[in-house]
């Protein structure tokens, strides 16, 4: 069970320090100062497993094509995954989908402004329904992403794994305790952005902290033992291999993966993986016969990419192919198709096809 210590802070002292601090320090942000549950949940949603950076690019972006939830619920699916596309964790692209069509229909295209029922949405976990709640709806329930899950602990001197359920447990009632004052909207931003700028993982920079005088772990000065989570294990390798099939016609062939599971409905060079110690020309070879019931000659290897996903890295080898006899079936796919260098742009690829891309547009030149 992690170790808290009795709470002495008293909440309006808490709240006015970050409060003061977040109104001099905030980053102006796209989402920033943003009311509007839609344009909240589209943030939030990007912002899970997206960096800041990257998500400030993309997010005026994504608003841009689908400027409202009907413009979002009306779009076909392939379209979402292409704006989509490079933000990886596809999941979510295919939830947003799912959940707008799901308020056009069940909630007449309203937004629900409780956090019960903003959680019920597809694809809405504990932090985004929190966060929505708090942003649009004026609510002060504790959303605690990764950021606050580290500030939190260490203001209030929890230990502990940062990610387990005792911890996120104790966070939460500390923070439930917390946040009788002042508007959720601000507790929110102001924890998220205290980590982002002050509060990292590995070095805090408690000097120029609001809550220097207050923080458990700072005042303590062991920040390593609070907010952090346990050394992740060695990460498992999977050896993936994959083909770049070329017809006569210099056409190149493209198979669109299952609606479910992992990369849902993303298009994709086809292959798989290495089956035991078997030869990685092989596996292509085999793969490409399983998926699409076509045979192939395996080329020369042209590319190994490596590509890490949350609990293990992938090494992906590729292949130059030449078709050789059959006619595709969707057999491990949804679709095929065969296209022109040219024409790959117009799909949604998994990031680690990227380089494959590049590679076949610059063969082009
Ligand atoms: S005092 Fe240090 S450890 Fe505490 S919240 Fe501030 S930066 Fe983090």
């Amino acid at each position: 069970m992690p170790k808290r210590t009795t709470i002495t802070h008293e909440p309006r002292d808490l709240y006015r320090r970050l409060s003061r601090w977040f109104a001099q320090n905030a980053r102006p942000l796209p989402w920033r100062g943003k009311t509007d549950p839609y344009e909240i949940w589209i943030s939030e949603i990007m912002l899970v497993q997206t960096t800041g950076v990257v998500a400030a690019k993309r997010y005026p972006r994504f608003l841009k094509r689908f400027p409202t939830l009907q413009s979002l619920a009306r779009a076909r699916i392939d379209s979402v995954m292409k704006e989509w596309e490079g933000l990886g964790y596809y999941h979510r692209a295919r939830f947003l989908h799912q959940a707008a069509r799901t308020l056009m229909s069940q909630h007449k295209g309203v937004f629900p402004s409780t956090y019960d029922d903003i959680r019920a949405l597809p694809g809405v976990g504990d932090y985004v329904a929190a966060a929505i709640a708090n942003f649009s709806f004026g609510a002060r329930v504790p959303a605690i992403d990764a950021n606050v899950a580290r500030v939190a602990a260490r203001i209030f001197g929890i230990t502990g794994d940062v990610r387990s359920s005792a911890v996120r447990r104790a966070t939460y009632k500390a923070l439930e305790q917390a946040m009788t004052v002042g508007k959720g909207s601000i507790w929110t931003d102001s924890l998220i952005e205290l980590g982002a700028l002050i509060c990292s993982p590995r070095n805090p920079k408690c000097g120029l902290c609001p809550m220097q005088e207050i923080c458990r772990a700072g005042t303590s000065g062991k920040t390593a033992e609070y907010g952090l989570p346990k050394p992740p294990d060695q990460r498992k390798t999977v050896a993936v291999a994959c083909g770049i099939v070329r017809r006569r016609d210099g056409r190149i062939l493209i198979a669109q993966r299952p609606e479910t599971g992992l990369l849902p409905n993303l298009w994709e060079f086809p292959g798989g993986k290495r089956d035991g110690n078997e030869r990685l020309a092989e596996t292509c070879r085999r793969e490409i016969r399983e998926e699409l019931g076509i045979t192939v000659n395996v080329g020369e290897r042209r590319l190994i990419v490596r590509h890490a996903y949350s609990h293990y890295t992938v090494r992906l080898h590729v292949f130059e192919c030449r078709y050789r006899s059959g006619t595709p079936k969707t057999i491990g796919c949804q679709r095929w198709r065969w296209v022109k260098p040219s024409e790959l742009q117009r799909y949604a690829f998994p990031k680690a096809n990227h380089a494959i891309i590049e590679m076949i547009q610059e063969d082009c030149r």
